[in-house]
């Protein structure tokens, strides 16, 4: 972390003032969470987590040797109808914990020799979580902080989190407004999400590790393949060449599952194909994307799932 503790609380401060009524993401809900109303995303006005581990499955630079120390947030802004984890991001399972039970969560994780605390899905619950992060840096919290998110988010409030936030980790779903409004009801997705993508880097610059290649500052880029060309992958891939060239790190996702509701849209019914998976790829090294990782990929579904990611 780059900032002072007391200017830490400053942030923490401006944080709440988001948050009820809520501005903190590109929704504008404005509903009074404090007084129990919820918004799109229907998160409370207390935190709530669903699993804290280490992760061993995210890309080499941060899970490392010793794992991710991984938070995983109830609640979303983005529902998409395929999302895997939606038991948790739309129907909301998962445990209240206060940001004292959270700050001794992430001193564990650090405890476990973790490389980093994963926050995942983290906005709506931004004032909370900066909250715990002052509780477990005022007792020694020292690894890198990662900012794991559908990439949906408003500059002002990644401002806040210039100097606290080391390393992001954002999606880029969807390179055109049709996808983005039909499978996450969010029309303005790709604008907003490039400008939150500019503003990480702004804030990060260009990709730093250690001696053994776990991330310390920068931006990974997170695209996954939906059938059929759905996430829209040229106009992403060209946004990155033309902005970031191979200062961004790119981890480009196969592992697609029609989970969730995908079932009602024909179109979203199957997994990729290994052509499909080629042909994304090969647009990518034509933008000149050959900075990060793509996932291993067969149709055996017991490997296909194996989430091994591998150099390009
Ligand atoms: S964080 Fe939730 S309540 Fe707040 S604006 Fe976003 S979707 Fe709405």
């Amino acid at each position: 972390m780059d900032i002072t503790l007391p200017e830490l609380n400053d942030r923490i401060n401006q944080a709440y003032a988001l948050a009820s009524p809520c501005i903190l993401c590109p929704r504008n809900c404005k509903v009074n969470r404090k007084k129990g109303e919820k918004g799109f995303c229907k998160a409370d006005y207390k935190m709530k987590v669903r699993h804290i581990f280490p992760h061993f499955g995210e890309e080499p630079p941060i899970s490392g040797t010793y794992g991710s120390g991984t938070i995983f947030f109830s609640n979303c802004n983005l529902n998409c109808v395929y999302c895997q984890n939606f038991p948790f991001s739309q129907k909301g399972e998962g445990d209240e914990i206060s940001k004292e039970d959270l700050a001794k969560k992430m001193l564990w994780l650090q405890d476990q020799k973790c490389h980093n605390i994963n926050l995942v899905t983290p906005t709506h619950f931004l004032p909370f979580i900066l909250e715990s992060i002052y509780e477990a840096k005022k007792h020694g919290l020292s690894i890198p902080i990662v900012y794991n998110t559908s990439g949906y988010e408003k500059i002002e409030v990644l401002k806040l989190l210039n100097g606290i936030v080391d390393v992001y980790l954002p999606d880029m779903r969807y390179g055109d407004d049709i996808s983005s409004q039909k499978y996450s009801n969010a029309k303005d997705y790709f604008p907003v999400n490039q400008e939150a993508v500019k503003e990480m880097f702004h804030q990060t610059g260009e990709v730093q590790t250690d001696e053994n290649n776990i991330i310390k500052k920068g931006v990974i880029i997170r695209h996954l393949i939906l059938p059929n060309n759905l996430s829209a992958s040229k106009s992403i891939f060209k946004f990155i060449s033309q902005n970031f060239n191979d200062k961004i790190l790119l981890s480009l996702m196969s592992q697609y599952f029609p989970y969730h509701k995908a079932s009602d849209f024909p179109e979203l019914t199957r997994k990729i194909t290994l052509e499909e998976y080629q042909n994304t790829i090969n647009m990518a090294e034509m933008y000149g994307l050959d900075n990060g990782w793509f996932q291993e990929f067969t149709e055996e579904e017991d490997k296909k799932y194996a989430g091994v990611y591998f150099n390009n």
